[in-house]
């Protein structure tokens, strides 16, 4: 069974350049409903765990600099089809290859600072949620 539920992360690069409020609007007008949301940074710890699955790869160290740079805006959001809907809007890893229209497209500068976070499954969209929100923060 699909979950309804998504997270996502504004990545420091996105806040830096004030991107908030637009991406918040198209995410909005994509009809997510956010259920959780705050403004936090990671450190570098928080960056590593969340980031896990990426150790052994070459680009991990520059992602867990990049990651607690800076304030993020972390959320979780809520859409029948939620991971897969907000993939597609969020577009390709590499702003290079997302499509047009797409929020990396539109705000992402690199395939590292790529400006939105968004779950790759069911599975870790809870384990994701759960990392940042309490039960009680998600509405
Ligand atoms: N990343 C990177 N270099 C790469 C691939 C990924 O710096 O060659 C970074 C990028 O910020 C990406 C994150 O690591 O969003 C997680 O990678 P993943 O393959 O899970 O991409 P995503 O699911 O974010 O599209
Ligand atoms: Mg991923």
């Amino acid at each position: 069974m699909s979950s309804n539920r998504t997270f996502t992360m504004i990545k420091p690069d996105a806040v830096e350049k004030g991107h908030i409020g637009a991406i918040l609007s198209k995410i909005d007008a994509s009809g997510f409903r956010i259920v959780s949301i705050k403004m936090t940074q990671m450190s570098k710890r928080d960056a590593e765990m969340f980031y896990a699955v990426h150790q052994e790869r070459p680009f991990f160290d520059d992602l867990v600099s990049f990651m607690s740079r800076g304030p993020i805006i972390a959320a979780i959001l809520e859409k029948e089809n939620a991971v897969d809907d907000f993939r597609t809007l969020i577009g390709a890893t590499n702003p290079e290859e997302a499509a047009a229209g797409t929020l990396r497209k539109e705000f992402a500068t690199s395939v590292g600072e790529n400006a939105v976070h968004g779950s790759d499954s069911d599975e870790n969209a809870a384990l994701e949620g759960a990392f940042h929100f309490s039960a009680r923060e998600i509405y």
